[in-house]
C-alpha cells in the first residue's frame, strides 16, 4: 500500500540486482503508477537460483513492460525463468539484433548449465527448460534504434550503445519525466561498433553503469599494440595463449585484431604456421547474425564488407573448433575460448590443461567478474582448483595479463557522457562497490559548485533492495492544439507551440511560459479546456469550439443524456418540422410510413386522432436520437458540444411545434376549402387553448359546453390563490384577481389572435 502511494507521488528506483556488483543486472522503475523493468540477468559467480535477481523482493505482476538492454548474461539470462516462472505478464522488447544472438546464447546456457546437474536435486536448481526458452521467445517484441514506442503512456526509445552489436540505451518518458537508461554502454569507436549516442532530449534521471569506476583506459592503440605483442612473444617462445572471451561480442573484436596482424606478420610468424582458434559451441551461428547486421555497424567495417563483397567476419587466420575433440594440440597457438569467466566449459578445459606450463600464457581481455575464475586468476595463485576432478588442485605456473577491451567507459568517458547529459539524478549501477563508490565521490566533486542551486546533481548508489525514492514537481507540459494556437500566435511574435505551466485550480487557465522561461514582462493568458488524458499522460489545451474536432474520444467517456416530454400532436407534423430545420435525418423506425410520403397530408387534427400508439424514431444529425411513441417523445444523445446543441433544437421544436404557424398552417388546410363557421371557430379555440395548456399546464381548464353552442367557450386559470376566467370565444379576460397573471393571459391571447386570424 505503501509503496502504491509512494509510486504515484513521486520516482521510485528499485535495485533487485546489479547494485554495487556486476551480474544479475535488474533495475524497477516507478512512476505515477507505472513500472518498467530494466534487464533480467544472472550472476556469473553463482548458479542455479543463487544466480538470479532477487526477484521475491517485488511483485513481477506489476510490471508493465521490461527492456532488454543487450544479450549478455548478466543482464538477459534470466528473461526466460521471469516470462515462464514468474507472475510476470509485461511486454518485453529488445533490438533485432540482440533477439537473434540471444536465441542462440540461451540455448547453450541451457546446455552448459544444465551440464553438471546428474542428481534429480540438481535439476531443481535448473532456472528454465529449452521449452520455457522457445515458448518466452515469440513473445519478445523488437525495436528498432531510434524508434520510440508507447505501451500504455510509457514511451521508450533505443539509442545505440556501442559496448555490443545490438546493445541499447533506452529513454523512457512517464508523463513527462525522462529517465535514461544506459545499461552496459562504450565511447569508443573500435573496429566494428559506433560509439553511444547522446539522446537529442534532455534527461531528469540517468541510470549509468560504473564498471570502470574511476579507472581511465590505456589509449586504444597503445593496448591493441600490447595485445599483439604479447601473443607474438608468446608463439615466438613456443607457448600457448588463451584467451577466455564471451562467445559473442567482444571476440569478434579481437578477431578483428588478431587477423589483421597475422595477415600483416604472417612471415614473422613462422611462415604462418602458428595457427588462431576460435573455440564455441555458437562460433558458426553467430557469424551469420553478425552477417546480417552489418549495416548496424561502423562506417568502416561496412565500408570493408562493400568492398570485398565478403564477410569481414569470415577470417583468414582464424579456424573454427566446435569442441577440443577436433583440435591437436601441437605447439604454439593462439585460442579464443568461450566462456569468458572460465566458469566451466571450453576455456576451462584449456587453462587446466595449459596452466601448469611457465611458457603458456592466459590473457584476459574483458571485464572479469569477482567470484569467477577469470578474476581469481589474476591475482597469480600458485594452483588452481580442477572443475573435473574437485579434489585436485592444478599448479599454475603460466604467464597472466590482463589487457582491457571490454566495451565499457572509463571515467574520463563516463564522466564526458553523464556531463552531456545534464541529468540533475545519477544512479549508479553494474559496478562493484569500490570502483561505484569512487565514482560516486568523483562526481559529486565534479559537480560540486552546483551544490545547493536548482541544478544540483545527486548521486545515488543504492544496493540490491534498497529503494531511492526521488520527488518531482509536477510542471504540467500542455500541448496546445488547434484554434488556439492561433489565439496565441497572434499575441506573441515568436513561435511557440509547446507551453508549460500550472493549471490554476478555479478556472481552465494556462499560464503560458515562453520556450520554459516566463514572459516577465508580458503574460500571456489564453483560455481554453485543458484535456487530460491520464491513462497516457497526455495534456492538451484546446479552444471550446475545437473540442469536438480534436477529441473525438471524449464522447466515449461521457454520459448519455436522455430528456422525455409529451407531444399532442401528430408525428408527420414533428417530422415536417425537424425536415425544415436538420439536413441529416436518419429514419429509424417509421410504422405509419409518414417519412416516405412526400406531400404531407394531415387529415383533421381532432382529439381521437392524435392519439397514436405508431412508433417514429429518428436519428438526428448522426447522435441525437428521437423516439415517439404514445405521445412520448424521448430523446437520448451522448453528451458533447455538438449533441447537445442539436438536442436542445429539437427539444425547442418539439415544444413549440403545436403552437408555431406553420403548424397551424398545416393543420388547417381543410379551412381554405370552405367549412362551416360554426367548425372553424371550434378549431380556433382549440389552438389558443393549447397555447393555454402550454403555458400553464394542468392549471388552466376549457370548459365546453356542448349543450349551449351559441354560449362563449369560457377557460378558468387557477395559481394557487390567483385564478383568471378567459372568454375563449371572445379572446378576453373576463375575470382575473391578479394583475401581472393577467398580464400573461392578455400576450397569450394576443399571439393566439395573430396566429389563428390571417389563415383563414
Ligand atoms: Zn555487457
Ligand atoms: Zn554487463
Amino acid at each position: 500500500m505503501e509503496q502504491e502511494q509512494v509510486a504515484k507521488t513521486s520516482f521510485r528506483f528499485f535495485g533487485l540486482g546489479g547494485s554495487n556488483e556486476v551480474g544479475r543486472s535488474c533495475h524497477i522503475l516507478q512512476y505515477k503508477g507505472k513500472t518498467v523493468m530494466l534487464d533480467a540477468g544472472v550472476h556469473p559467480a553463482h548458479q542455479g537460483l543463487a544466480s538470479l535477481p532477487f526477484y521475491d523482493e517485488f511483485d513481477l505482476s506489476t510490471v508493465d513492460i521490461l527492456l532488454i538492454s543487450h544479450f549478455h548474461l548478466d543482464h538477459a539470462a534470466s528473461l526466460p525463468y521471469v516470462m515462464q516462472r514468474t507472475n510476470f505478464h509485461g511486454r518485453v522488447f529488445m533490438t533485432h539484433p540482440t533477439k537473434a544472438i540471444y536465441r542462440w546464447l540461451l540455448s547453450d546456457f541451457v546446455k552448459v548449465t544444465n551440464i553438471g546437474s546428474t542428481s534429480p536435486l540438481d535439476k531443481d536448481e535448473n532456472l528454465y527448460s529449452d521449452e520455457d526458452l522457445a515458448e518466452s521467445f515469440d513473445r519478445i517484441e523488437t525495436i528498432d534504434y531510434h524508434s520510440t514506442m508507447d505501451v500504455n503512456g510509457i514511451k521508450f526509445t533505443a539509442f545505440h550503445a556501442g559496448h555490443v552489436l545490438g546493445a541499447a540505451m533506452f529513454q523512457i518518458e512517464i508523463a513527462g519525466l525522462r529517465v535514461l537508461f544506459t545499461g552496459d554502454y562504450s565511447r569508443e569507436v573500435d573496429r566494428h561498433l559506433n560509439s553511444a549516442e547522446v539522446p537529442p532530449l534532455p534527461s531528469d534521471v540517468l541510470i549509468v553503469e560504473s564498471t570502470f569506476g574511476t579507472a581511465t583506459h590505456e589509449p586504444r592503440v597503445n593496448r591493441e599494440r600490447k595485445l599483439t605483442q604479447l601473443i607474438h612473444s608468446t608463439v615466438m617462445r613456443g607457448g600457448r595463449v588463451l584467451l577466455p572471451v564471451f562467445a559473442l561480442g567482444r571476440a569478434q573484436e579481437i578477431m578483428l585484431i588478431l587477423d589483421e596482424y597475422w595477415s600483416q606478420h604472417a612471415n614473422e610468424l613462422a611462415n604462418g604456421q602458428v595457427p588462431i582458434f576460435y573455440a564455441s559451441n555458437l562460433a558458426r551461428k553467430c557469424m551469420s547474425v553478425f552477417q546480417t547486421y552489418v549495416n548496424m555497424m561502423n562506417d568502416d567495417i561496412r565500408k570493408k564488407f562493400r568492398d570485398s563483397q565478403s564477410n569481414p567476419f569470415i577470417f583468414k587466420n582464424i579456424s573454427y573448433l566446435k569442441n577440443l575433440d577436433e583440435f591437436q594440440d601441437f605447439g604454439p597457438s593462439v585460442m579464443l575460448a568461450s566462456p569468458g569467466m572460465l566458469q566451466n566449459g571450453l576455456s576451462r578445459d584449456l587453462l587446466e590443461k595449459w596452466c601448469p606450463d611457465d611458457k603458456n600464457l592466459v590473457l584476459i581481455t574483458g571485464y572479469s567478474v569477482e567470484g569467477t575464475m577469470a578474476k581469481f586468476i589474476m591475482l597469480e595463485p600458485d594452483t588452481i582448483p580442477s572443475i573435473n576432478n574437485p579434489d585436485m588442485t592444478i599448479p599454475r605456473r603460466c604467464q597472466v595479463e590482463e589487457i582491457s577491451f571490454a566495451a565499457h567507459v572509463d571515467f574520463r568517458e563516463n564522466l564526458e557522457f553523464i556531463e552531456k547529459i545534464g541529468a540533475t539524478n545519477i544512479i549508479l549501477v553494474h559496478g562493484e562497490s569500490n570502483p561505484m563508490g569512487r565514482l560516486k565521490s568523483a562526481l559529486l566533486s565534479n559537480f560540486a559548485s552546483l551544490k545547493g542551486t536548482e541544478t544540483e546533481v545527486h548521486v545515488f548508489n543504492p544496493r540490491n533492495c534498497v529503494a531511492v525514492d526521488l520527488e518531482f514537481k509536477g510542471i504540467k507540459i500542455a500541448k496546445a492544439v488547434g484554434n488556439i494556437v492561433d489565439e496565441v500566435t497572434n499575441v506573441l511574435t515568436s513561435k511557440i507551440n509547446v507551453f508549460s505551466g500550472e493549471k490554476s485550480e478555479e478556472k481552465d487557465v494556462i499560464q503560458l511560459e515562453d520556450g520554459g522561461k516566463k514572459a516577465d514582462e508580458e503574460e500571456t493568458i489564453v483560455s481554453g479546456i485543458l484535456v487530460s488524458d491520464e491513462k497516457n499522460f497526455d495534456l492538451n489545451l484546446v479552444s471550446l469550439s475545437d473540442l469536438r474536432d480534436h477529441h473525438m474520444d471524449l464522447s466515449t467517456t461521457v454520459l448519455k443524456e436522455r430528456q422525455t416530454i409529451r407531444v399532442d400532436c401528430k408525428n408527420e407534423l414533428i417530422y415536417w418540422h425537424l425536415c425544415q430545420m436538420f439536413g441529416d435525418i436518419e429514419v429509424l423506425i417509421d410504422d405509419e410510413g409518414i417519412t416516405h410520403s412526400k406531400d404531407i397530408n394531415p387529415q383533421e387534427n381532432s382529439e381521437d386522432n392524435k392519439k397514436s400508439s405508431q412508433e417514429l424514431e429518428l436519428r438526428i444529425m448522426g447522435d441525437v436520437k428521437l423516439n415517439i411513441i404514445d405521445n412520448v417523445a424521448t430523446l437520448e444523445w451522448s453528451q458533447s458540444i455538438m449533441s447537445d446543441s442539436v438536442a436542445d433544437s429539437v427539444m425547442a421544436i418539439l415544444l413549440s411545434v403545436d403552437s408555431s404557424p406553420a403548424s397551424i398552417k398545416r393543420s388547417s388546410h381543410k379551412c381554405e376549402h370552405g367549412h362551416d363557421e360554426e367548425h372553424n371557430e371550434l378549431w380556433k379555440i382549440k389552438q389558443v387553448a393549447r397555447l393555454f395548456k402550454e403555458q400553464f399546464g394542468d392549471c388552466f381548464t376549457l370548459l365546453l359546453n356542448k349543450d349551449s353552442v351559441n354560449e362563449d367557450v369560457q377557460g378558468v386559470i387557477t395559481i394557487g390563490k390567483n385564478s383568471a376566467h378567459v372568454n375563449m370565444t371572445k379572446m378576453t379576460v373576463d375575470e382575473c384577481n391578479s394583475n401581472p397573471l393577467k398580464g400573461r393571459i392578455e400576450s397569450i391571447l394576443n399571439i393566439g389572435t395573430d396566429l389563428v386570424a390571417p389563415l383563414c
